[in-house]
């Protein structure tokens, strides 16, 4: 959506808030040892206990054959999004590292965030590729700003992995967001600057960086949903949404921890 209102900033603003708060009640439960029903049961009633909606709950995708089953998508190790936290619940080891990826709608306003973190300790690979990831979010985010193209996010997004080693996942990426779960322009995670949509002031988009330890290829697993790492080696993913502002972008699901 574009944001045109004050009225519409500020519930974007609280939908933010609260879902980065969500998610850091999520994160809080990350161990060794513990479920993924047992994420997903904290993420429905952390969100639910605020007077708000898990926006991915029987939400379907465009493409998708049926409804997505949970609130929360965990995504561990080759896992790359969409990783189903209560159908088959798996248990988190120490080293894993996993991916958790939450909507929320707070008075009619979505917004989508996500995060990767290491199950206790993991090993500096893992680091690397997380820490990677998450820069090239913010590289992402300086490039959205009136007047820049989508093109020019992608580009920033793409371009924040060379050197490292590290593929970024141009088949995925990130999307407007605010009235739907999924809305124009779809933001590729890797593309050429100066081109693609205008970015308007007010424009409220999710850029989500994902990215592999090895090859970019991913596959989709029969369950419909979970995609996973072709050649098997690990993957992160970093999301923020955003309100495009005069100056340049406004994150509205910045996690206290981060500040
Ligand atoms: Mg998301
Ligand atoms: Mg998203």
């Amino acid at each position: 959506m574009i944001a045109t209102t004050e009225e519409q900033k500020m519930k974007l603003r609280e939908a933010g808030k609260r879902l980065g708060e969500a998610l850091e009640a999520v994160e809080a439960l990350v161990a060794p040892g513990v479920s993924t029903q047992a994420l997903e049961d904290e993420a429905v009633r952390f969100i639910t206990s605020g007077g708000d909606v898990p926006a991915f709950l029987d939400y379907t995708p465009e493409g998708a054959n049926r409804p997505y089953p949970a609130a929360l998508c965990v995504s561990i190790n080759e896992e790359v999004v969409h990783g189903i936290p209560n159908e088959s619940p798996r248990t988190l080891k120490e080293g894993d590292i996993v991916s958790l990826d939450l909507g929320l709608i707070h008075e009619g306003y979505v917004v989508d965030s996500a995060l990767t973190v290491a199950v206790g300790k993991t090993d500096p690979v893992a680091y690397s590729l997380m820490n990677a990831t998450q820069n090239s979010l913010e590289q992402a985010i300086q490039a959205a700003r009136p007047g820049n193209r989508i093109g020019d996010i992608s580009h920033a997004t793409e371009k924040a992995f060379v050197g490292t080693g590290f593929a970024v996942v141009k088949a995925l990426g990130g999307h407007g967001v605010g009235a739907h779960v999924h809305e124009d322009p779809f933001i590729a995670n890797a593309g050429h600057p100066g081109t693609g949509p205008e970015i308007m002031e007010g424009m409220v988009l999710a850029i989500e960086p994902i990215a592999n330890e090895g090859k970019a290829s991913v596959v989709i697993a029969s369950d419909g949903y979970t995609y996973r790492t072709k050649d098997g080696s690990r993957s992160a993913h970093f999301e923020h949404t955003i309100i495009v502002g005069k100056d340049g972008a406004e994150v509205i699901t910045r996690r206290s921890s981060e500040k």
